[in-house]
């Protein structure tokens, strides 16, 4: 059966590596990026090249757009707001969720509808196994194009508001650059006594293994049961004593002479907690600080 026709618009990492997939994989598919040249090692693949905006949307009922930013969909897209009507956008872009929101509204005045998505690999793992992209929106429209967007990755729908592809994607990211951060830090600390990195590496992955498992660390779980269940019970560790060791973990950082801003901005997370009442509580209290930010 020929595959359905595509048009990529964004040709970065992200964009050129989704638009050779589409080729890999049979679609006949248009392309076009701000910077044309960058065009070129897809053409000689078998891609289209559009001239404008206008023709590239003009090619395919899919459109699947990878850009810096939302802001970047206005600047190409703009001025060929005509050729949107019918069009299933599809916007894998970094943005917020009200900015995904207002591109919805925008999308529609123009008589296409949004489909907005986050995509949780790097270029490389696209359409290899494990790579997922959020998707959020209309889930009829995701339907309708779930066999060609399953060859960039998994397709997980979040739900109909077009905001939460990117609420999803931003929680992730934060997850996974604060937890990198923190190993980078912990590295830094250790390496003022000469441990390095590599030596220092089997004991981060005990740690980070164990926060995923199902055991007495097992706090992915932990957290999620009793902050779902609006409960914090201390016990023998109370917010206070971990309170205690986030300063020494600060103090310990300006002694080892390395950036302290990190660690600072934790232990005065904790203190707020325990400020509000939550000493005797456990670590999960902290998520009643976070959720009322300091004004
Ligand atoms: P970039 O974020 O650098 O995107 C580059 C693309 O955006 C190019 O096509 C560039 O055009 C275009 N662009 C930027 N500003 C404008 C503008 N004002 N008008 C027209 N086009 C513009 O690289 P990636 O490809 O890596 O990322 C694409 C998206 O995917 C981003 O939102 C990113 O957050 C997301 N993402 C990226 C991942 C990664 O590991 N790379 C992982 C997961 C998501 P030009 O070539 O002309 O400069």
């Amino acid at each position: 059966m020929p595959k359905s026709p595509v048009t990529v618009i964004g040709l970065g990492p992200m964009g050129a590596t989704m638009a050779e997939t589409f080729l890999k994989n049979g679609h006949p598919t248009t392309v076009w990026n701000r910077t044309a040249a960058k065009a070129a090692p897809l053409v000689e693949r078998g891609a289209v090249l559009a001239a404008t905006p206008a023709d590239a949307l003009a090619a395919s009922e899919l459109v699947v757009v990878s850009q810096t930013d939302y802001t970047a969909m206005y600047d190409s897209l703009g001025g060929a707001t005509d050729a949107l009507k019918g069009r299933a956008l599809v916007n894998l872009s970094s943005g917020s969720p009200d900015e995904l929101r207002r591109a919805a509204e925008w999308a529609a005045q123009h008589g296409a509808d949004l489909l907005t998505g986050g995509v949780m690999v790097p270029p490389p793992g696209i359409g290899q196994p494990g790579s997922y992209v959020f998707y959020s929106g209309p889930e009829d429209v995701l339907d309708r194009h779930r066999a060609a967007l399953g060859e960039l990755g998994d397709t997980t729908f979040v739900g109909a508001d077009h905001g939460l592809a990117m609420l999803y994607y931003q929680a992730q990211l934060y997850l996974f650059w604060s937890t990198l951060t923190s190993y980078m830090h912990a590295i830094a600390l250790l390496g003022t006594a000469g441990v390095s990195a590599e030596e220092f590496r089997p004991f981060a992955a005990t740690t980070v293994s164990a926060l995923a498992g199902d055991g007495p660390m097992g706090f992915l779980r932990i957290l999620a049961e009793t902050i779902d269940a609006g409960i914090h019970p201390g016990g023998a560790n109370t917010l206070r004593m971990q309170a205690v060791g986030a300063d020494h973990v600060v103090e310990t950082s300006r002694e080892a002479g390395v950036d302290t801003s990190g660690p600072t901005a934790l232990r005065d997370l904790f203190w707020r907690a325990v400020d509000a009442g939550h000493g005797a509580d456990g670590l999960s209290s902290v998520i009643e600080a976070i959720r009322a930010p300091a004004s």
